[in-house]
């Protein structure tokens, strides 16, 4: 069997956009993916369907997996053969006990590839606009640690020495340690006005930051109630940091935005947000996935050439059906010469990627509107029809075309099946409901009905943020009044752009 390799690397701070390309090519292939806690999970949204994913982090209320359980699971996947990407936050050298894994790797003599990573160090420091240099003011960058590893209370370095330190202090894990910290630095020589930065969740739009003294800055966590994970910038270059805020200042920068990932647009929205600094919060309120009876499907695709129309109710649907017709068949014309009809544009787009053109789209995207237009401009008695569906919304549509005054001979293909979202163990939902958010923002009627429909899973937590409604136009904002949920704010135009512009002004007001 041919060996496998282990790839360590580092996964940048937070924001998926800071890891490097040879890490986003590695994860796409990888046949395995073991990450802990400070890698983004995001970041396994570019490996395969099929790779296994293993979370080797803690969890709240449980330890993490010990190290050397990890490191055996390393030589074991990599001893089967395969291509094993170990994700580490940061550098997967800094304080990241990335030494101790490929020692063993040696050991067992796995063959193993680094790939850098930004630390957290120069993460934060950018985020926050802090020069970690500066020809007048410091000359050296030291990256301490408040632990050596996150298990083992106490401190293994004497910080009197750095007392005298001329340069910037960089301290990886520190905030729990920090009051003794702090009384060796200045048992050690430094001046209690030294400036001290803390940047939480850097590169993240939940990034927050506190600022002060060597000796104010206790003062500062306590009010401000900054966590972990955290970076500590100890130095006269904290107060050389920028002016303007590039990162903290964005309009929407602390917001917090709800949006439904039902839809296609979902993912664009929550880019315009997050771009502007929002922190966004997307709600899945549906889940959609295969079902179907494969003899069922045998037979269709075998009898597919009596079909003189075929008619597909929505995008997944057609991307369904092709999944499985080209596992059937490797010439797209078995497919025949039926004519083929969409619901609605988005319909028709993804059957245009297979180069088929779509004769009929009716004039409103509705199942009921196509039945009315196929019965009415083109005449469908004795007419076989083929209709590709999910379980749902397809009654009427059928009894259309076969009613007395129709009298098409219809079948329907359904293949897969879409159910409402468990939203108890959604981690965003749970967030919602223990936070709240600054504002949810709907984009059409029916992601206000699933809201609603949702509601018992997403009861706010008494002291959650209260979210203000906001509406993409009028037929959204009328479904809203219906169902008694005020509305804040609506766009002035029935386009994303717009719908974020309106949101910043009402958010910043
Ligand atoms: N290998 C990592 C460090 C792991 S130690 C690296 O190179 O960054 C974990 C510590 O890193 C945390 O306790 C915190 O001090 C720091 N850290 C990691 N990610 C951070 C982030 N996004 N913001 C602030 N500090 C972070």
């Amino acid at each position: 069997m041919s060996q496998g390799k282990v790839y360590l690397i580092g996964a940048g701070p937070g924001d998926p956009g800071l890891v490097t390309v040879r890490a986003r090519e590695l994860i796409e292939r990888a046949d395995v993916i073991v990450y802990d806690y400070l890698a983004n999970p995001q970041l396994l949204d570019w490996a395969r369907d099929d790779a296994e994913k293993l979370y080797v982090g803690k969890r709240s209320g449980m330890h993490s997996i010990p190290q050397d359980e990890i490191e055996e699971l390393l030589v074991d996947r990599a001893g089967k053969g395969l291509n094993v990407v170990r994700l580490k936050g940061g550098d997967p050298f800094v304080f990241g006990r990335g030494g101790e894994e490929v020692s063993e790797l040696q050991i067992d003599k796995i063959p193993f590839e680094i790939v850098p990573g930004v630390t957290a160090a120069l993460a934060a420091a950018a985020y926050a606009g802090i020069p970690l240099s500066h020809r007048d003011y410091s000359s050296s960058i030291t990256f301490l640690t408040g632990h050596e590893n996150p298990e083992k209370q106490t401190l293994s370095i004497d910080f009197t020495r750095y007392g005298k330190s001329e340069g910037t202090l960089c301290l990886y894990m520190g905030l729990g340690q920090l009051p003794r910290i702090l009384k060796e630095l200045k048992s050690g020589g430094m001046s209690g006005d030294t400036p001290v930065g803390i940047i939480q969740w850097a590169t993240l739009n939940r990034q927050n930051s506190v600022y002060g003294t060597v000796d104010s800055i206790l003062d500062e966590i306590e009010k401000s109630g900054i966590g972990t994970p955290a970076m500590i910038i100890i130095g006269e270059v904290v107060a050389r940091r920028t002016k303007t805020e590039w990162f903290e200042g964005r309009p929407l920068f602390g917001k917090r935005i709800v949006v439904t990932r039902a839809r296609e647009q979902a993912g664009q929205l929550s880019k315009l947000l997050s771009d502007q600094g929002a922190e966004v919060l997307e709600l899945p309120f549906i889940s959609v996935e295969p079902h179907f009876e494969e003899q069922r499907v045998t037979e269709v695709f075998a009898g597919i050439a009596v079909y003189e129309w075929i008619i597909f109710t929505s995008a997944n649907g057609v991307k369904h059906f092709f999944d499985l017709f080209y596992k059937a068949y490797d010439d797209i014309r078995c497919l025949g010469p039926m004519r083929i009809a969409a619901v609605g544009a988005a319909t028709a787009r993804e059957i245009q990627k297979h180069k088929l053109k779509v004769d009929l789209i009716p004039a409103k995207a509705n199942a009921d509107a196509l039945a009315e237009e196929l019965v009415e401009n083109e005449g469908v008695e004795g007419v076989q029809i083929l209709v590709v569906t999910g379980n749902q919304n397809r009654e009427s549509l059928v009894q259309r075309l076969e009613s007395d005054e129709a009298r098409a001979i219809v079948d329907t293909l359904p293949l897969y099946k879409t159910t409402k979202t468990d939203l108890a163990n959604e981690p965003a939902a749970e967030r919602f409901r223990n936070e709240g958010a600054d504002a949810v923002l709907f984009t059409s009627a029916s992601t206000v009905k699933s809201f609603v429909d949702q509601h018992a899973a997403l009861q706010l937590a008494p002291d959650a943020r209260r979210p203000a409604f906001g509406s993409i136009g009028p037929l959204t904002t009328k479904t809203l009044k219906h169902l008694k949920l005020p509305v804040a704010f609506e766009s002035p135009e029935a386009s994303l752009e717009h719908f974020v512009v309106e949101t910043i002004a009402h958010l910043t007001a």
